[in-house]
């Protein structure tokens, strides 16, 4: 793994501290994608400290407090959850769960409700 760490500080040594967090969650294999069949639709979420947060790479969006107050407060350029889910991607070191379309709505408000638990 070293040498891929070289390369991710390099990318994304700006960052500093968040690098380390985001790094920290790819380490525990924190970030996973809910995968829906048949329609190939997919959730990503981040199992941070303040609990699961829903992260989409293309939005960008995090359903984190920092996220919500420094990043659309346009304080800070994005969270460490959003690098974490670059990362993932990059290293292909994420978790995948595979679901029914059916299951999709269930897994949404499940997911939702235990953020809404965080507030
Ligand atoms: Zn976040």
């Amino acid at each position: 793994m070293n040498s891929s760490y070289d390369s991710i500080v390099a990318q994304y040594g700006k960052y500093g501290k968040k690098l380390e967090r985001a790094w920290q969650l790819v380490n525990t294999q924190s970030i996973k994608l809910h995968r829906f069949s048949p329609s190939g639709r997919e959730l990503w979420t981040a199992v941070g400290k303040e609990g699961d947060q829903l992260v989409y790479e293309e939005q960008p969006y995090c359903s984190c407090r920092d996220f919500h107050y420094r990043v659309l407060g346009e304080k800070e350029e994005t969270c460490y959850h959003l690098i974490g889910l670059k990362m993932a991607k990059q290293l292909k070191a994420f978790d995948i769960i595979e679901f029914d379309d059916e299951e999709y709505p269930q897994i949404l408000a499940a997911i939702l409700k235990d953020l809404s638990r965080e507030e």
